[in-house]
């Protein structure tokens, strides 16, 4: 069970999928089906991060079409401006009304490098522009042999929220990299066991109020058969949710887990 002051959290993150005209269909679509269930929108928020060329577009059809999804980035950069070829400023994202952006995705990590600094750098750029950074932490399978399940996650944690003033809102995905599009996900326990860690960082580093209000979510390889399994640990708010985010009926399915038996 969510904590009872946190709103659950679903997240998509489309990766580089999806162009400008895809996203408009995928997301009447998704609106269509969520209000054809007659999904209550206040139970659960939803929010998509589309490719960073889709976002205006997305914008405009939110906004025109009144669906209470709410938008965010893939990544932005530690500068506000200037020579920085191809980054995306945290400033620009704000005028799109994005409200999150993912920072941190192992993805990043991995093929770009992204170290704990660059991530609490761009903590720090998400923040001042008044965007909620989603920052995503989690360990490799050698890496949870070597130190255990939560070594890794805390020690990204506490560098990335170096600095961060405790009335900050954040939210924290924790991803397993081994869970993440390997279809190996991890058990409720193990996500459990790692999100109650980092609700324990986040007290010790912004105090209790922060931890009780911060939403942690699960991802790696979340699907509409596993969800309320996850959302019925109590350190467990969400999830972030890439692969099974873009097929219409599966992400649907994910956002109304509450009608799922049990929770
Ligand atoms: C992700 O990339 O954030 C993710 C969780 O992917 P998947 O759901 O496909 O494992």
């Amino acid at each position: 069970m969510v904590g009872v002051n946190r709103q659950p959290l679903i997240a998509g993150n489309w990766k580089m999928n999806l162009d400008h005209l895809q996203a408009v269909a995928f997301v009447q679509k998704l609106d269509w089906s969520l209000k054809d269930a007659k999904h209550d929108a206040g139970t659960v928020e939803v929010a998509v991060f589309p490719p960073f060329t889709d976002l205006r577009t997305v914008q405009i059809l939110l906004d025109q079409d009144k669906i209470e999804f709410a938008l965010g980035a893939q990544d932005l950069s530690t500068h506000d401006s200037g020579a920085y070829t191809g980054e995306i400023s945290g400033a620009f994202l704000k005028k799109l009304n994005a409200s999150y952006v993912i920072i941190g995705h192992s993805e990043r990590r991995d093929y770009h490098a992204e170290t704990d600094e660059v991530v609490a750098a761009k903590v720090q750029a998400a923040l001042k522009h008044g965007l909620v950074p989603v920052i995503c932490v989690g360990e490799t399978l050698e890496q949870r042999e070597q130190s255990g399940p939560t070594a890794v996650s805390v020690g990204q944690l506490e560098v990335a929220l170096e600095g961060v003033a405790a009335g900050a809102e954040i939210v924290v995905a924790y991803e397993p990299v081994w869970a993440i599009g390997t279809g190996q996900v991890a058990s409720p326990e193990q996500a459990q066991e790692v999100c109650a860690a980092l609700r324990a960082v986040v007290a010790d580093k912004l105090g209790q109020d922060a931890a009780d209000r911060t939403r942690i979510l699960y991802g790696g390889s979340v699907k509409s058969g596993n969800i309320a399994s996850f959302m019925r640990e109590p350190d467990v708010d969400g999830a972030l949710v890439g692969g099974a985010s873009l097929l219409v009926d599966e992400f649907a399915a994910i956002i109304r887990y509450q009608k799922h038996v049990g929770v």
